[in-house]
């Protein structure tokens, strides 16, 4: 049977490129990077290679960037590792960043602020919202089950304002995104975003799986996560993995090289998706925004049909969907991101994820509406 994956929000396959790079770090250069032995430092020389490539995709220095494991790890190590240096201090992030952002932010103080129907930072809102002890802000460039994309510029302003009141002994203010769905399509320069901290994840980007960063501007102060040897600049102690780095360096590269041509061609597609929904007369919403979204993640309501159902029977087409967030997967509670942009329990439990990739072609997406239409007509 035809096999069309439609879930590349989950998990992107690795690229045939990125593989050959990370390759000679298994074997021939398997060294630790921090032997000081000829094999060891042409190790580290691969190391440092990618965190360079990676600082410069970012327009970053290198020392700014801490590789991890993963965008779980560097949102935790952004939110908890700045929370940690200011107690009494105050995290806002947005109702719907992923669970990574959400659960460590709840260990200190947080609020959380609110988006519109489109699943869009009110920023009128947040303007208001930020208090004398605030800290903190995280908002996610792209969101993972809608695709909203968030206007940081005008958050990095409403910062900057605020800042230049506090003056030069008020509390500092940061601002940390999650940027893990972002970079196939989208301009990373830390400095056009506006931001001050910002994670990336290599298993979304054609990389490999555990490979990440976060980007750490170069006057803030972060405590670790875990202790331990030196390395990271004590930051992220534990042996280097080299090939991860060299993976995720070589995967963000052939991301950003390719990023306009891929957001065209991914937002046909997404559009194809929406009119053939229209043109088959099928009951469907799309959720989110329509003007602020990403190529990739469309979210569509199918009223009084049930999600996981609809998955199943979708899968047994060979069309592999998503019925929300990836971590979410396997919880019986309804989505709090469809549940923030105003859906009910009974809409956000008919709503399904599809999410688009390098491999998807027009006939995929012609393909999956034609079993849609066969699973919903009656
Ligand atoms: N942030 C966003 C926006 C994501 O989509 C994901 C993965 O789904 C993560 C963070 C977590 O990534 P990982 O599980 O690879 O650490």
């Amino acid at each position: 049977m035809k096999q069309i994956y439609l879930d590349y929000a989950a998990a992107t396959p690795m690229d045939p490129s990125v593989i050959k790079a990370m390759e000679p770090y298994f074997s021939d250069k398997f060294h630790n990077p921090s032997a000081i032995y000829l094999a060891g430092r042409a190790a580290r020389q691969g190391f440092e290679d990618a965190r360079a490539s990676i600082a410069q995709n970012l327009g970053a220095r290198p020392a700014e960037i801490t590789f991890t494991a993963g965008a779980t790890e560097a949102n935790n190590l952004a939110i908890q590792g700045i929370m940690r240096n200011f107690r009494g201090g105050e995290v806002l992030v947005s109702a719907i960043e992923h669970e990574s952002v959400l659960a460590p932010a709840k260990l200190f103080e947080y609020r959380e602020i609110p988006v519109s129907t489109q699943g869009i930072v009110d920023t009128q809102k947040l303007e208001k919202m930020i208090g004398p002890r605030t800290v903190l802000v995280s908002v996610g460039l792209v969101n993972n089950e809608i695709g909203s994309i968030q206007p940081l510029r005008a958050i990095a302003e409403i910062l900057r304002q605020v800042r230049k009141l506090r003056g030069p002994k008020g509390l500092p203010l940061y601002l940390h995104s999650d940027a893990a769905q972002a970079p196939n399509y989208f301009d990373l320069h830390v400095s056009r975003l506006g931001v001050d901290l910002l994670t990336i994840n290599g298993g979304k980007i054609y990389g490999p799986k555990q490979s990440g960063a976060l980007y750490v501007r170069g006057d803030l102060e972060l405590q670790p996560l875990i202790l331990g040897g030196g390395q990271e600049n004590g930051l992220r102690p534990g042996t280097e993995n080299v090939a991860a780095a060299v993976g995720l360096a070589a995967a963000l590269s052939y991301a950003q090289s390719k990023r306009g041509a891929e957001a065209k061609r991914v937002a046909r597609l997404r559009r194809l998706f929406i009119e053939t929904l229209e043109k088959f007369s099928l009951k469907a919403i799309v959720n989110g925004s329509s003007k602020h979204c990403a190529p990739h993640i469309l979210n569509v309501t199918f009223p009084g049909m049930d999600n996981e159902r609809l998955m199943m029977e979708l899968d047994e087409h060979g069309l592999q969907a998503a019925t929300g967030s990836a971590c979410n997967a396997s919880s019986d509670e309804p989505s709090y991101v469809l549940s923030a942009i105003g859906l009910d329990d009974g809409a956000a439990r008919s709503s399904l994820r599809f999410s688009f990739g390098r491999q998807t072609s027009e006939s995929d997406i012609k393909y999956t509406l034609k079993t849609l239409f066969q699973l919903l007509k009656d």
